[in-house]
C-alpha cells in the first residue's frame, strides 16, 4: 500500500520507510501508510517564510479573499471524491457534507468578509485614529500586518477537511502560509484535500504545505514569527504548548482541545411543545451526527427535576430509529468511529460515566449494523446515560469522544447556569427555551464558561444552523478545558494572523502609511472636480471646497412643511428656546446634509454612480437661520473592486460655518467607475 507523501518545499514526498498502516473504519482494510521519514521540517517552514510569505505579501486582501472563492468554486467540483474517501473514515454522506462542504463554506465566508470588511491593501487599519495633543498634530493610529512566518495548523482526526479549511481561510487571508499536520487516522482524506488544492494551481507556491506523519523536530526550529494553531486533546495541546521553543519566542498558540459542552431545556418547554421536540431532535441529532465525534456534541443534556423521564422517553424513541452501518448504505444514519482505537477509548470513558448513572439506551457492546461487520468496523450504538444526581463529578469531567450523551437533572436557573459552568470552560453551550428571562439569566450567568451560546426555540428553529455548527463569522473555541483559543470570528481569526502596532505620527505621514486620509494631512484642492475622475485617477487628499451658502428662516420652515419634519426646535421660536442646547429655532440637521450634497456634487454624468450610505455622521453645532455652511469633502480611503467595474470611495465630509466650527461631520460612501481602458 502506497504511503501518503507530504508536500514540502515545493514538491510531494514519498516517505523514506513503509510507514505505519491507516484502516478503513467501516471494513478495516488498509487504506494507506503514513510516515514524515525524510521530510526536512527546518526547510519546510523556511520555504514557507521565504517563499509563501513574499508571494501573499504581494497581493492585496481582495486579491487573497478572490483566490479563497476559486478555490472553493474548485473544490465543489471535486467534492464527490471527498465524499467517497470520507465514507472510509466511518462518515455518513450527511457526515461527509458537514466536513467537505462546511470546510468548502468557510472559504466562500472568509473571501466575502475579505471582499467586504477588509481594504483592498496590504495594511489592515484596525480601528479610529487616536487624537495624542490637542494640536492634532500628533495621531495614533493601530494597524496589523501579517505575522512573516508560517502558521503551523495541527488537526483531529474528526474533521479531515473542514479542520485545515477552516485554520487555512483566515492565514491565507491574512497573508501567512499554513503548514497543514493532518491527524493520521483520517491523513489519507486531507491528503487528496491538499493534492486538489496544489493541483487547481490557484495558490502562490509556498502558501500551502502538509506533512503527513508526526511533525519531527518542527518545533525546534519555530520562530517569533510562526503561529501554532491545534485542535485534539487537552494532553497533546498542554504538551506542545509547553514546548521550551514556544516559551521562548513566545510563539502564538491556539488550543481547540476537549469540550463538555451543554444545551439547557428550558423549565416552560412543557412536553409536546415546540421547544421540547426542539431540544430532543438536537439531542439525538447531536449524539448521531459523525457518530458524536464532534468537539461541538452535546455531552450534558440537563432538563428541569421534573421532566427527566419525558425526556428519556422522548429520546429513546428517537434513538430506536436511527440506523447503524456502513455510511454508504441508504438508509443509514450514523456510521462508524474514526478507528477500532477510538472505539476503545469511547468504551473507557463510558465506562467512567456509568459510575456515576445507567445507561437508558444502546449497548457499548453490541450494535445491529447494516452491511457491515460490527466487529472489524469501528461501530458502536448511540448510548443515553441517565445521571440523577448531577453533583456526581463524572459528567462534568469525563468526555466520550463518540456517540454517548449524559441526562441530568436541574433545579432552577441558577443550577443550571452552576451545572454549565461545571465543565470548566466549553466551545458551545445550547439553551432551548421559548422564555427570554430565563433565556438571558442562563446565557449571561454561563457565557464566561463558553465561546458561543445558543439560544433555540421555534422562533428561529427553522433558520438555526443547531448546536454543533462552527459558523466562520463567529467565534469558535472556547476558554479552559476547550483550551483558551479562538478560531475563526470572521475578520478576528484573520487578525490572529497579525501584529496589531500602534502607530503614532503626524497626519501626513500617518496617511502615507496607512493609504487613508486623516484630519490634518494636507488637502489636494485640483482644478478638476473629484467627481469627474475616474477611480485609477482620485487619489486619497483630492478635495473640492464649496460654499459658503446661508440658510435662512425660509429654509428651514419650507424643509419642515415639505419633508412633516415639523419638531418644535425648527418650527416654535419659544419652544426651541427653552431648550438648553439652542438659542432659538435650529436648521434641521437633515437640512444641512441635504444643502451640503447641493454643494459638493458635480452634477453631470461621470464616473461617480452612486452614493451608497453615509456614515459616523455627527451634528456638532447648531446651524442658525442666518449662518453661512461651507462643504469640505476629501477622498479618504480608495477601494478598487478586483473583477468589477468599479470600486468604492469613501469621502471626508466637513460642514463648517462663517465662524470655522464644525456643525457636522461625516463619511460619504459612493461608488466609482474604473476608467473603461483598466477595467479588469
Ligand atoms: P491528539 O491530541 O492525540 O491528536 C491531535 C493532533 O495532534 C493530531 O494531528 C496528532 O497527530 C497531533 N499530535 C499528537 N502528538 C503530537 C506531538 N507530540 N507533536 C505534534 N503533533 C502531535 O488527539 P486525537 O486526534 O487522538 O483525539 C483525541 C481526543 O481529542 C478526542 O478523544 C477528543 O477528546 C479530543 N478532540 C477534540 C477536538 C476538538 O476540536 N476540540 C477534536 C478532536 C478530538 P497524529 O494523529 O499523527 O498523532
Amino acid at each position: 500500500m502506497a504511503a501518503l507523501r507530504s508536500y514540502v518545499n515545493g514538491d510531494w514526498h514519498a516517505p523514506v520507510e513503509d510507514g505505519v498502516p491507516l484502516h478503513d473504519a467501516v471494513t478495516g482494510e488498509e487504506v494507506a501508510r503514513i510516515s514524515s521519514a525524510g521530510v526536512d521540517m527546518a526547510a519546510a517552514l523556511a520555504h514557507g517564510r521565504e517563499r509563501g510569505g513574499p508571494a501573499l505579501a504581494e497581493l492585496t486582501f481582495h486579491q487573497r479573499a478572490a483566490l479563497l472563492k476559486s478555490l472553493a468554486s474548485y473544490l465543489l467540483e471535486h467534492r464527490e471524491e471527498l465524499y467517497a474517501l470520507s465514507a472510509r473514515t466511518g462518515a455518513t454522506l450527511g457526515d461527509s457534507k458537514f466536513d467537505v462542504d462546511g470546510g468548502i463554506g468557510v472559504l466562500f465566508g472568509y473571501s466575502s468578509k475579505g471582499r467586504r470588511e477588509m481594504p483592498n491593501d496590504t495594511v489592515y487599519v484596525d480601528g479610529a485614529v487616536e487624537p495624542l495633543g490637542k494640536g492634532g498634530t500628533f495621531l495614533g493610529q493601530h494597524v496589523c500586518t501579517p505575522l512573516s512566518g508560517v502558521a503551523v495548523q495541527i488537526n483531529a482526526f474528526n474533521f479531515p477537511v473542514w479542520g485545515p479549511l477552516e485554520k487555512f481561510a483566515p492565514a491565507f487571508l491574512a497573508g501567512v502560509p499554513s503548514l497543514i499536520k493532518p491527524a493520521s487516522q483520517t491523513a489519507y482524506l486531507t491528503h487528496r484535500l491538499v493534492e486538489l488544492m496544489i493541483g487547481s494551481g490557484l495558490l502562490p507556491e509556498g502558501s500551502l504545505q502538509l506533512i503527513c506523519g508526526s511533525v519531527g523536530d518542527l518545533f525546534e526550529h519555530l520562530t517569533d514569527q510562526d503561529l501554532v494553531s491545534f485542535t485534539g486533546s487537552a494532553a497533546t495541546g498542554q504538551r506542545l504548548r509547553a514546548h521550551p521553543v514556544v516559551a521562548a519566542n513566545s510563539v502564538r498558540f491556539n488550543v481547540e482541545a476537549d469540550s463538555l459542552n451543554c444545551s439547557i431545556l428550558g423549565p416552560d418547554a412543557e412536553p409536546g411543545s415546540a421547544e421540547f421536540d426542539l431540544f430532543v431532535k438536537q439531542l439525538v441529532t447531536e449524539m448521531t451526527v459523525k457518530a458524536g465525534q464532534k468537539c461541538t456534541a452535546i455531552r450534558r443534556a440537563l432538563v428541569p427535576a421534573g421532566r427527566m423521564d419525558d425526556v428519556v422517553a422522548a429520546a429513546k424513541a428517537r434513538l430506536e430509529k436511527v440506523v447503524v452501518g456502513n455510511p454508504n448504505s441508504s438508509g443509514v444514519r450514523m456510521g462508524a468511529l474514526a478507528s477500532l482505537e477510538q472505539r476503545e477509548e469511547v468504551r473507557r470513558s463510558l465506562k467512567a460515566l456509568l459510575e456515576a448513572g445507567t445507561l437508558v439506551h444502546g449497548d457499548p457492546d453490541h450494535v445491529e449494523v447494516v452491511d457491515a461487520d460490527a466487529e472489524r468496523g469501528a461501530f458502536l450504538s448511540p448510548m443515553l446515560v441517565r445521571c440523577d444526581d448531577p453533583d456526581q463529578p463524572q459528567p462534568h469531567e469525563v468526555e466520550a469522544f463518540g456517540p454517548v450523551s449524559t441526562l441530568m437533572p436541574y433545579e432552577n436557573a441558577a443550577h443550571a447556569v452552576d451545572l454549565a459552568r461545571r465543565g470548566k470552560g466549553s466551545l458551545v453551550g445550547s439553551v432551548v427555551t421559548a422564555d427570554p428571562a430565563f433565556a438571558r439569566e442562563v446565557v449571561l450567568g454561563a457565557a464566561s464558561r463558553h465561546g458561543r451560546m445558543l439560544v433555540l426555540n421555534s422562533d428561529n428553529a427553522k433558520e438555526s444552523t443547531g448546536h454543533g455548527s462552527p459558523l466562520p463569522a463567529l467565534v469558535h473555541g472556547g476558554p479552559g478545558r476547550a483550551g483558551g483559543g479562538e478560531e475563526m470570528g470572521g475578520i478576528r481569526g484573520v487578525l490572529h494572523h497579525m501584529q496589531r502596532t500602534a502607530v503614532q505620527a503626524d497626519p501626513a505621514t500617518l496617511t502615507a502609511i496607512t493609504g487613508q486620509w486623516v484630519t490634518g494631512s494636507p488637502r489636494n484642492i485640483t482644478d478638476v472636480h473629484p467627481f469627474r475622475k475616474h477611480l485609477e485617477d482620485l487619489r486619497v487628499g483630492d478635495t473640492v471646497v464649496a460654499g459658503p451658502r446661508r440658510v435662512t428662516l425660509e429654509d428651514v420652515e419650507h424643509f419642515a412643511e415639505f419633508t412633516g419634519d415639523t419638531f418644535y426646535a425648527h418650527t416654535d421660536e419659544e419652544a426651541a428656546s427653552a431648550n438648553p442646547f439652542f438659542d432659538g429655532r435650529v436648521a434641521h440637521g437633515y437640512l444641512v446634509v441635504s444643502f451640503a450634497a447641493g454643494l459638493f456634487v458635480d452634477p453631470d454624468p461621470g464616473p461617480v454612480l452612486a452614493n451608497y450610505g453615509l456614515e459616523n455622521l455627527r451634528f456638532l453645532t447648531p446651524t442658525y437661520p442666518g449662518d453661512e455652511i461651507t462643504v469640505t469633502m476629501t477622498a479618504k480611503r480608495i477601494t478598487p473592486r478586483v473583477g468589477a467595474e468599479h470600486g468604492e470611495v469613501r469621502w471626508d465630509v466637513d460642514v463648517t460655518n462663517q465662524d470655522g466650527d464644525s456643525v457636522a461631520k461625516y463619511d460619504v460612501l459612493t461608488l466609482v467607475a474604473k476608467r473603461p481602458d483598466t477595467q479588469e
